[in-house]
């Protein structure tokens, strides 16, 4: 099995060496996504895409058709495969690869995020991307956040699991998401049912908390429920020197809110975060601003925290429109809620883990203290009785995520690619004695005894 990876090391640094350079934000992954599913068909997967893999109506934060259109044209120049781009057209850039085994046997499903950020990479020589000729080749678009990395580790578990289907029962689904920032893309993916009668579940972030090479955490919880917003402030524009009465002020307006959105009280039953990235408005010096624009998003550490935080952001963002005597409109275009993992599945993790020549240990447990719209996954996944984790795979980052000088040690991708791998032949052992985990810990420590 090690020797399996090991035969994929060069090239799973190839495939993220590719995503790096042509980065894609989220529902634009055109060129990442036919990569994705030219390679899945190439290993035998069923390829589902369109529609099918997600559910058109529950994609949040979609662009507009014109970007949308710009992007296909892109990709296709950058080498994407025209066919597969047609059938993603629309930012229908989810890809499932699912393979159907003759055995019984659980239903196993993976979950790699596709997309990037719009942040303009560091273009310094100390950065390993640009020493290696990788960095991006678009302007303020960067993987600054690992998922280039959980794409490649995608498909080396793609390939590598295509060659042990003597040793798997049931189903194998490996869902590539687009749009995890900003927490857009998972419900979609859910409400298409791709989650639905999952047995096991593993996803995983490279890096966060964990920054040693060979430490794996096997179950990640204290995940931030989160909306994020867009608002614009609609006023009247007028002569700034004329008849500045005669205006209403929509750039006061949002300048307000902002104030008043960061001063949202504390909440004595836990964390909370409120921030306001960006703020414009207005058209001209001497013009009182007829509109204004700003971009938020809350957090809680529980689903009722972000609620208390994204209510009082609303009454925030109405009653400060009245103040300025202004209208608002307001639209949420990500959103998620707080889940936990299986914490039964530590023991079954570690047990795996730990055997692995790369691993130097394993944590049981971390706090996430962050979002990732994986949670739609984990809460549907034990909705229906079935287990799932988020694990992190530790990297030295020579700056933190989603920073212009992000980036991680290579050497990780083998391990997630196998860390998975494992887990997925593990879990295998986990149905056929029953599907309770607990009851197997207890029938192989009898065995050893
Ligand atoms: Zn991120
Ligand atoms: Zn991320």
């Amino acid at each position: 099995m090690v020797d399996n990876v090991n035969q994929i090391r060069q090239k799973l640094i190839n495939y993220r060496r590719d995503f790096h350079e042509f980065p894609e934000m989220g529902w634009t992954e055109y060129r990442t996504a036919s990569v994705v599913a030219n390679e899945l068909e190439r290993f035998g997967y069923e390829v589902i895409v369109g529609e099918r893999a997600a559910n058109s109506g529950s994609r949040m934060g979609v662009p507009h058709q014109e970007i949308l259109l710009e992007h296909e044209k892109r990709a296709i120049e950058n080498g994407a495969d025209p066919e597969w781009v047609n059938k993603m057209a629309g930012g229908q850039t989810t890809v499932i690869g699912r393979l159907k085994l003759d055995k019984p046997g659980p239903v196993i499903a993976l979950r790699f995020d596709m997309d990037a950020l719009p942040i303009n990479e560091n273009k310094s020589i100390k950065h390993f991307p640009v020493q290696k000729k990788f960095n991006s080749s678009y302007e303020g678009l960067m993987h600054a956040c690992g998922h280039d990395g959980h794409v490649a580790i995608g498909l080396g578990v793609a390939e590598i699991i295509s060659h042990q289907q003597e040793l798997l029962g049931g189903e194998i689904r490996l869902l590539f998401q687009p749009a995890e920032e900003g927490t857009r893309g998972a419900k979609s993916i859910v409400d298409a049912g791709w989650l639905n009668g999952v047995d096991y579940f593993f996803s995983a972030h490279i890096g966060f908390q964990s920054k040693k090479l060979g430490e794996v955490v096997a179950t990640v919880g204290g995940f931030y429920a989160t909306t994020k917003m867009d608002v614009t402030f609609y006023g009247i524009a007028s002569h700034a020197g004329q008849k500045p009465e005669q205006g209403k002020n929509a750039l006061l307006a949002a300048a307000a809110a902002t104030l008043h959105l960061h001063s949202i009280t504390r909440h004595s039953d836990g964390v909370t975060r409120i921030n306001v990235g960006n703020l414009y408005g207005g058209t001209g010096r001497n013009i009182i601003a007829d509109t204004a624009s700003l971009s938020l998003e809350t957090r809680g550490e529980s689903t009722e925290l972000n609620e208390f935080m994204k209510t009082e952001a609303i009454r925030i963002i109405e009653n400060t429109a009245k103040l300025y005597d202004v209208s608002v409109k307001w639209e949420i275009v990500g959103e998620a809620p707080g889940a936990k993992s299986n914490e039964e599945l530590i023991p079954l993790i570690q047990k795996e883990i730990t055997k692995m020549q790369s691993v130097k240990s394993v944590i049981p447990y971390m706090d996430f203290n962050a979002s990732d719209d994986v949670v739609y996954m984990l809460n549907e996944v034990q909705k229906y009785g079935g287990m799932g984790t988020y694990m992190l795979f530790g990297s030295p980052l020579p700056a933190g995520h989603h920073q212009v000088l992000f980036d991680f040690n290579e050497e990780v991708l083998g391990i997630g690619v196998e860390a998975f791998v494992r887990l997925i032949l593990a879990s295998q052992k986990w149905q056929k004695l029953g599907n309770k985990p607990n009851v197997i810990i207890q029938a192989e420590s009898t065995t050893k005894q």
